[in-house]
């Protein structure tokens, strides 16, 4: 070794300890968009990964809402292996696919299943915006389709958790078509006498909030939840006006009558269950 490079090696050691230190902060706390503090993630997860300073929703996963929400140990996932397939050969989309499994370990954007909340039995869907912006393709709609008539059949109350950047472009057609199919179940589901609460939370837009997302009994939503179909630009460009600061936010909708309540995670638990409870007096 010359002199030229243990003279790196030794300023490598010397700043190591400096770099593991910079690390440490981004593993440990998380910075809050509604805040802008440092929450120690420890500190979040108990909390529901809701900031404890200024009550601001981080997005959470499927499984971990299910966690939150279902009894422990009571879930029991359905279709879990089913996927889609790029009927329109689109480019590129497999390789998202494969992506999109692999950072989520899901097969699709949403997780469908059965449980219980309080005791009561429930059937459950929930989306995970990380997959493909939990967009609404054909397994998506396919397994909302085959809950839907599960509930419909076992006489379950149904609740489903949207969190959607709307029809999968890839899919065409065939994703647009799936808005109907939700809706028709929803339909059958609703005349055989089934209690649907919708629970949107951050972002619910597109063809997800113009079907099954708004088509419930109950709706509710996470505090500051986006919820619109076309985007804000989209709709300034071609009203050529400026839209209030809280436009498309759950508070503006539910102002508006869109929405029955606004919950924050630490309550939504319990007001299912009582919603779940109030439903069950209704028909005995
Ligand atoms: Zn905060």
């Amino acid at each position: 070794m010359n002199l030229f490079d243990r003279h790196r090696q030794l300023l490598r050691r010397k700043n190591a300890p400096a770099a593991a230190a910079r690390e440490i902060p981004e593993a440990v706390f998380a910075s809050c968009p509604g805040c802008h503090a440092s929450v120690l993630k420890s500190v979040l997860q108990t909390n529901r990964y809701v900031c404890p300073s200024c009550g601001h929703h981080f997005p959470i996963s499927a499984r971990e809402r299910i966690r939150q929400i279902l009894d422990d140990g009571s879930f029991r996932e359905l279709d879990a292996r089913l996927s889609t397939v790029n009927v329109h050969a689109f480019p590129h989309y497999d390789e998202k696919l494969d992506t999109a499994s692999r950072k989520t370990g899901m097969k699709e954007a949403v997780i469908c299943g059965t449980g219980t909340i309080d005791g009561i039995h429930v059937a459950v869907g929930v989306m995970d915006a990380r997959f493909m912006m939990a967009s609404m393709g054909m397994a998506v709609g396919e397994k909302l389709c085959r809950l839907i008539h599960q509930a419909t059949r076992k006489k379950l109350p149904l609740i489903l958790f949207s969190a959607s950047g709307g029809a999968r472009m890839q899919e065409g057609i065939l994703s647009l078509v799936q808005m109907a199919r939700t809706n028709a179940a929803l339909e059958e589901f609703s005349e055989h006498g089934g209690f649907y609460i919708s629970v949107l939370t951050h972002p619910v837009t597109g063809g997800v909030s113009a079907s099954f997302a708004m088509a419930a009994d109950i709706i509710l939503a996470e505090p500051e939840a986006l919820i619109g179909f076309a985007g804000r630009r989209v709709i300034e460009q071609t009203i050529r006006e400026s839209l209030p600061e809280n436009f498309q936010k759950a508070e503006s909708l539910q102002e508006w009558g869109f929405l029955d309540a606004i919950v924050t995670r630490g309550d939504m638990k319990k007001l299912l269950a009582r919603l779940l409870r109030l439903h069950r007096g209704r028909k005995s």
